[in-house]
Formats: C-alpha cells, structure tokens, sequence
C-alpha cells in the first residue's frame, strides 16, 4: 500500500519510507491511499473475537501487502500486551479504559505498536546502523515512546524533557529506564526541547552519520493502531446488547486518537456519531460551528495532554472528508469546557457513581451527559488513569488516590539523565559522540 500527503505535493512513499520518514516532505501527513470496508461477516462475528484476532484483521487490512501475516500477528500480540475493557459507569455511559499499559495512557498503544514496526523494517533493511529516535516531550508522550522503545534492538531513544517542567511521576517514566533509553534534562521550556530535535534533523553533517528519526505522533505507525481499541470497545458493547446507536466520544488534542476512530468509522464500523471533547482549547470546536479554522496558542489546562492550539491532525479529518465542512459536523460534534467544569465533572461523577475519571476522561465524559440523545449509547475513552494525574485529582475529590504497582515501580527507581542546555550547540556535540 502506498502513503500520500495530504498536501498532495511530494511523492507517494511505501509504508517503511512513511514510518522512518514521519512527516512528508510537503509538511503534510501520510494517508493510506485506501481504507478498505470489512466485510458484514467480522461484524456478525465480532462479538466472539478475542482483541487480538480483531487487532490482526484490522492491521492486515492497511499493512497486509507489506508485512507476511505471522510478521504482523506477532507485532499487534506483543503491542496488545494489556486489555483496553468496556466499563459501565453508569446506564449507556460506558469508559473505554485504555490506560492499562506500561505508562497508564493510551499512547501506549500507538508507541509500542511503532517500536516494533521500526524495528521490522530495520531489521530488513541493507543499513547496518543504528537507529537513533528523538523525542521532545512535556510529559506524556516521552513516557509512552520511552517505554514503547524499551529493549527494542537496533534502536536507540533520547528524550529531551524540560528540566522541572515535567510532574515527578512523568519524570519518572522515562528517566528510570536506562538501557537504550536516554533522558536528557533541557534547561529550558518543552519549545527549547521541540527546538533542539528539529534542528537536528535539518542538520546535514549529523544526518549524513547518524540514522534519525522521530517518533511523532503523527506517524502512520503510532497513528493508525489506535483504530484497534475502537472496534474492540463496539465488540464488547455488541457482546453486552448494546451495540446499536453508538455514539463514541473522544478526549482530543492532536486528534490522532479520535482521527483513528473516524478511518474505523470509514472501515465500517457501526458507528451512529462521534464527539469531539475539547477542553479550553476550542480551535476545533469553533471550527465545527462556524467553518472557519483559526489556529491559535494553545492554553494551560489541568487535561494538559489536551493543550494543543493547532491540532496536527484537523489536516487528516479534512482530507477523510474532501473537507466538506457539513459532512464533518453531522458526523462529529464538539464541546469545551473550562478546568472548573471538568473540575465539577470528576466530583460529580466520583460523588454520584465512584468511578474516578482523570481530568483528560472526565472532559469525555462530560460531553457525553451533555450532547447524548435518548436511545443512544454512549462510550468515552478513558485516556489516562487518574493516579497519573493525583495532584488535580486529589484535592477534587478529598482523598487519596492509589497507586498502581506498575505506577510505583516507576517512582522507586534511580532516575538517571543528561543535563543538556538549550543552545543547540551543545546538543549537536552530544550527538556528535554517539553512533
Ligand atoms: C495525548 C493525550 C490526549 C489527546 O490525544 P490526541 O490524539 O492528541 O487527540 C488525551 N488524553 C491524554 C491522557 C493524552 O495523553
């Protein structure tokens, strides 16, 4: 299968050039030239599907004529190590909880699912050096891609953080690992960190050497695996009696997440709608009301995942959709809600059914109390688990919140990194000295 941009301006690319490459040449991003419907028959038997064989028939359909299919079996099985289940939290609310992997947040998924991609296809390849990923974070995705990367041969991962700009339970996720994971501690803000990458990369002499690549979210390979969860979640809702009038509603920021519910959407899946939950950060939902997109700066938020003023992927929903404005909105609905009501939202919720949303989830679950229509049922994802957020948690609901052991374990370790400042100068001479 081929990738094109959605720019439509630098050439088509196979997925391995899509997935080492990340970003086209035209700063547009990759689409697959083809999202192929599944077939009635793996909806009928989609009820009695285990979520790895579902994942596989999904994966096969856009990596199929790339990867053999005991290749790509085994990277979905190693990917899904952890279940992503269906809760009920109250009638025809349910929590799509896919904070059970290693760092308790979706991107798990996404990341681990590129790590063993990459590594594929390296693994193929004629070059014999290392693969060095770059990743700038403010928190949650360094976690993620740290993790997702762990142990994977060939690959080396350096994660440039702000220095005490990421909470210490972050921190921990990705200073703690060693091995083929390296932190490095900018003395700077995540745009110095979001800097130094991008000027390695553009860097000639440094590229001529090194393999470097970035794992980004929006590359195919961290994007397009998060489609998995979405037709798990409809199968169990179907196995439960309650796979009519679906309505999915999504925690956004850089709307890869809800981006892959809508190409499952595309794949067939029975659907009714999708809500695009925002939180101050209301660029998307303004479009949906006016159809005018007007990028701005992002705002600080307690769902701060979610603090995104130019949404990476708005480029893949218009080009899903020939950027025909009403098809988009009587597809997609939005909301926005300021950190007081997401605030009252987890009290609420905590208060009324004790179930403890995390402040990304409780934006979700908001929406949907507020826009579900009688008849409809109604799934938000769950994006994070509430302990990775215990500093705003805590206080809103006035007792502590556990800690899962695969949380702790994190925190007990030695955390390890590499001060750094944030003229690239210095950068460039660290690169200089690995391979
Ligand atoms: C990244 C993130 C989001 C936003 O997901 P997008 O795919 O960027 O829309 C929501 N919640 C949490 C916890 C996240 O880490």
């Amino acid at each position: 299968m081929k990738y094109y941009s959605t720019n439509h301006n630098s050439p088509d690319v196979t997925l391995a050039e899509a997935v080492v490459k990340g970003l086209a040449p035209d700063r547009g991003l990759y689409m697959p030239e083809h999202i192929d419907r599944l077939p009635k028959e793996f909806f009928d038997d989609i009820a009695d599907m285990s979520f790895h064989d579902i994942s596989c028939r999904v994966a096969q359909t856009f990596f199929g004529e790339d990867i053999p299919a005991d290749d790509l079996r085994r990277i979905v099985c190693d990917t899904l190590s952890f279940p992503t289940p269906v809760v009920e939290v109250e009638p025809d609310i349910y929590s799509l909880e896919l904070f059970h992997g290693p760092t308790l947040a979706f991107k798990d998924v996404g990341a681990r699912f590129m790590a063993r991609m990459l590594q594929y296809f390296i693994s193929r390849g004629n070059d014999r050096r290392k693969v060095n990923v770059l990743v700038a974070t403010s928190g949650d995705t360094g976690s993620a891609v740290a993790n997702g990367f762990l142990d994977i041969e060939g690959i080396n991962v350096h994660v440039l953080y702000p220095k005490g700009k990421v909470s210490p339970v972050q921190e921990c996720q990705f200073t703690t690992l060693g091995r083929n994971i390296t932190a490095i501690e900018v003395d700077g803000v995540f745009d110095d960190c979001q800097r130094l990458v991008k000027s390695a990369f553009l860097d000639k002499e440094l590229n001529d050497r090194l393999l470097l690549t970035s794992a980004n979210s929006i590359n195919v390979a961290r994007f397009l695996p998060q489609a998995f969860y979405y037709f798990n979640a409809y199968a169990q809702l179907k196995k439960a009696g309650k796979g009519e009038n679906v309505v999915i509603c999504v925690p956004s920021g850089n709307f890869g997440n809800i981006t892959a519910g809508l190409i499952a959407h595309r794949m067939g899946l029975p659907v009714r709608r999708f809500i695009a939950a925002n939180n101050a950060n209301d660029v998307f939902f303004n479009y949906l009301q006016n159809g005018v997109y007007e990028p701005k700066p992002s705002v600080a938020t307690i769902a701060n995942a979610m603090d995104v003023g130019d949404p990476s992927n708005f480029a893949r929903i218009l080009d899903l959709y020939g950027h025909d404005h009403g098809m988009i909105k009587s597809l997609i609905s939005g909301a926005t809600y300021s950190d007081g009501l997401i605030s009252a939202t987890i009290a609420d919720c905590y208060g009324r059914t004790g179930y403890l949303l995390d402040p990304h989830g409780a934006v979700g679950y908001r929406a949907l109390k507020q826009l579900l229509l009688p008849g409809e049922v109604g799934v938000f994802l769950e994006t994070a688990h509430p302990a990775k957020f215990k500093d705003v948690v805590e206080p809103i609901i006035g007792t502590s919140v556990d800690i899962p052991d695969r949380l702790s374990a994190f925190m007990h370790g030695t955390k390890q990194s590499v001060p750094m400042s944030k003229d690239f100068s210095a950068f460039r001479s660290y690169l200089s000295g690995i391979s």
